[in-house]
C-alpha cells in the first residue's frame, strides 16, 4: 500500500536529506484502520529513482509495517507518482506537450507511455 505525503520539498532537497527526511508517523493503519500506534513499525527503506529534466537520483522510500494486518505501507513523496520514475511535474509537462503535439525533450515512446498510463488511449 502506498501513502502519498507532502514533505514540502522537491526531489533534490528530499534526496539531499535522504533517510533524515521528516517521515510522518501514521495515526492509524490505512489498510485495517487500527489506531494503536504500537502496531505501526518502521520497516526500513527501499530505494527508487526520481527523475526530473536535469536530475536522476535514487531516493529512499520509508516503509511501515502494520503488525495487526501485516500490510506494508510505503510513504511516497507527493512529487512522485506510484510506479513512475519521473516526477509529477515532468509527467504533466510531457502529457501537455503530447496533447499539443509539440516537440518534447524525450522519446515519442515515453510520451505515449505516460499518456496512455495517465489518460488512456
Ligand atoms: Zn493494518
Amino acid at each position: 500500500m502506498i501513502v502519498s505525503f507532502d514533505f514540502g520539498i522537491d526531489l533534490k532537497e528530499y534526496a539531499d536529506r535522504g533517510k533524515n527526511n521528516s517521515f510522518p508517523t501514521l495515526d492509524c493503519c490505512p489498510n485495517c484502520k487500527c489506531i494503536s500506534h504500537g502496531n505501526l513499525h518502521r520497516n526500513g527503506y527501499y530505494w527508487r529513482f526520481g527523475i526530473t529534466e536535469d536530475l536522476t537520483i535514487k531516493i529512499p522510500i520509508c516503509r511501515i509495517r502494520c503488525l495487526n494486518c501485516k500490510a506494508n505501507i510505503s510513504i511516497l513523496p507527493d512529487f512522485l507518482i506510484p510506479y513512475f520514475q519521473h516526477t509529477i511535474g515532468i509527467v504533466l509537462d510531457l502529457i501537455q506537450e503530447y496533447i499539443q503535439k509539440r516537440k518534447a525533450n524525450c522519446s515519442r515512446q515515453l510520451l505515449r507511455f505516460y499518456f496512455v498510463r495517465t489518460i488512456g488511449n
